[in-house]
């Protein structure tokens, strides 16, 4: 069976969100790890308040594409407030990344999740990476974006 790791960064908003996409994942069939080198898949939930919480974000961002590099058939997914925040529509950086969506979206995960099952999905088709973005509900912390 597969394993799944969901690293989160950032605040309470974004544990909760955590949660929820821990649970896509059970219900897609994944096991929870707690350790990412026994993963198969890894969800970093970012945050971008600030300047330290993008920089940590970014640092992440890069090992987390090491950690894919570590072993084939590993499956990078980009969450949270830093996709939410930027655009790289232009740039090769997230060419390792399988799906990237924005805040909270479990529906854009299990889409992805069906997708890499094999399993019919409403939305999402072809190969490559996909990318959904969720109108964002606001935040408690006052963000600016
Ligand atoms: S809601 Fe704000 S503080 Fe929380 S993870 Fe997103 S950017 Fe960071």
């Amino acid at each position: 069976m597969k394993q799944a790791f969901v690293l989160t960064l950032g605040c309470p908003k974004n544990q909760a969100d955590s949660d929820v996409f821990s649970r896509c994942l059970e219900l897609a069939g994944y096991i929870l790890s707690t350790d990412p080198e026994e993963a198969d898949l890894l969800v970093l939930n970012s945050c971008a308040f600030i300047k330290p919480a993008v920089d940590e974000s970014l640092e992440t961002m890069e090992q987390a594409v090491q950690w894919k590099g570590r072993r084939r058939g590993r499956r990078l997914v980009l969450a949270g407030c830093l996709p939410g925040r930027f655009t790289w529509d232009e740039s090769d950086e997230l060419k390792e990344w399988d799906l990237i969506i924005g805040p909270g979206d479990s529906a854009g995960l299990m889409r992805f999740l069906d997708r890499e099952l094999g399993r019919k999905s409403p939305g999402g088709s072809g190969t490559g990476p996909v990318r959904y973005l969720q109108v964002f509900e606001g935040c408690s912390n006052y963000c600016t974006y």
